[in-house]
């Protein structure tokens, strides 16, 4: 199961990692890495970095696309 889904180009999973996995290998503290996960609403459980590169529009002010960083496919917001 990915959090981020997968490309619909190439398939990649476009999960980038654990989160908190990050943070704890970073503090080598759970207490931190429980901590600084918080920050991007992720626990040791859930919370994955997403490799789909957003594709930032500053009249809309939001991300109105996605880029695939294996195979450069772009495709609209989902
Ligand atoms: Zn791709």
């Amino acid at each position: 199961m990915s959090e981020h889904g997968y490309c619909p180009n190439c398939n990649a999973d476009l999960d980038g990692g654990s989160i908190w996995e990050h943070f704890y290998k970073l503090t080598g503290s759970e207490e931190k890495a429980d901590k600084s996960a918080e920050a991007y609403g992720a626990t040791k459980e859930k919370g994955q970095w997403g490799r789909a590169v957003g594709i930032y529009d500053r009249d809309l002010d939001r991300t109105v696309a996605w880029f695939c960083p294996d195979c450069h496919h772009k495709w609209g917001r989902v």
